[in-house]
């Protein structure tokens, strides 16, 4: 494994989404869909998941043209994870409409020896228990970043806490940091996250930037501005994987959250992952360029 690849796990899946601009159907998308599609961007990808025999050829083209390796991405008899969600006005707020687990039901992640040495970890929205596995192969001490979702705060928090102890940065949005926390001061909900173990916790807050606290620091970044919001599916994602990319570089963490963000700015201009495929540098850069670091 290269030392700057970065080792991507998470979902893979076929998701139905409503937006105030429509619905679609079996869109590619899950949680290392989106990231390995930001993070593809600046280094090399080792993606770990699962799909079905269902799962599109255009899909597995995507896979190949923004992965380094993808030894362990299975393909198993069955269907793909399928995902529905509908989103409110206000377009921070969704609800779950369907979720089908398919060939992810019964997943058991094999690391390759390659995968196994891995440095830089991206934990994407998955099931804790399939975090923890993937954590527990790896013979390395990498860096470990950590993206969840409020299901798992309610219903194997254990599990997540266990995951959050081996975590180095935690991503989290703030609805899911008052869940996970139980206070709304985000100023000790984050202390609260470093008490379980991280030495850094980056809270996303949609459409008002997002917060970095550490013991020491505290970082407030911007969006960027007169974004169209057509499907915020993947925004976290994008935002997580553009964001572990930085750190790989050296960049400061300021600089990644600004990376995170313009990816994320890009996600949700289109439905699914269309808008990842498009990026032009130089669109990249202006609006790395407009983001407000504070
Ligand atoms: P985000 O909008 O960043 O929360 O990520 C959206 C992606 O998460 C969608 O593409 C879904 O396929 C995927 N997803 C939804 N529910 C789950 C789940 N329970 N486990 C893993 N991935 C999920």
């Amino acid at each position: 494994m290269k030392n700057n690849s970065v080792l991507i796990v998470g979902s893979i899946g076929l998701d139905t989404i409503e937006t105030s601009f429509g619905k679609r159907k079996n869109l590619l998308g899950g949680s290392a869909t989106y990231a390995s599609i930001s993070a593809g961007r600046f280094c090399p990808v080792n993606l770990v998941g699962v799909i079905g025999n269902d799962f599109p050829d255009e899909g597995k083209l995507i896979f190949k043209k923004y992965c380094d390796n993808i030894d362990d991405l299975r393909i198993e008899n069955g269907r793909t994870f399928r995902w529905g969600g509908r989103y409110h006005q206000n377009n921070d707020d969704r609800d779950t409409l369907f979720t089908d687990l398919g060939v992810f039901e019964n997943f058991k992640p094999k690391l390759s020896d390659i995968n196994k040495k891995a440095n830089w970890i991206f934990l994407a929205n998955i099931h804790p228990t399939l975090q923890i596995d993937v954590l527990q192969q790896c013979n390395s001490s990498p860096k470990v970043i950590t993206d969840t979702m409020n299901l798992w705060i309610n219903t194997t928090y254990d599990e997540l806490l266990s995951v959050i102890s081996h975590t180095n940065i935690l991503l989290i949005n703030e609805s899911e940091l008052v869940e996970l926390t139980r206070t709304t001061d985000l100023e000790k909900g984050a202390k609260k996250v470093i008490d379980m173990g991280p030495e850094n916790v980056i809270i996303k807050c949609g459409s008002k930037g997002s917060m970095s606290y550490s013991k020491d620091n505290v970082i407030s970044i911007g969006v960027v501005s007169d974004c169209k919001v057509v499907d915020p599916t993947g925004a976290g994602d994008s935002y997580g994987a553009g964001f572990i990319s930085g750190l790989v570089e050296g960049l400061s963490i300021s600089n990644c959250m600004a990376r995170g963000t313009v990816m994320a700015s890009f996600c949700i201009e289109d439905f699914g992952i269309q808008a990842m495929l498009d990026i032009e540098e130089d669109q990249y850069l202006k609006r790395i360029k407009s983001i407000t670091i504070t």
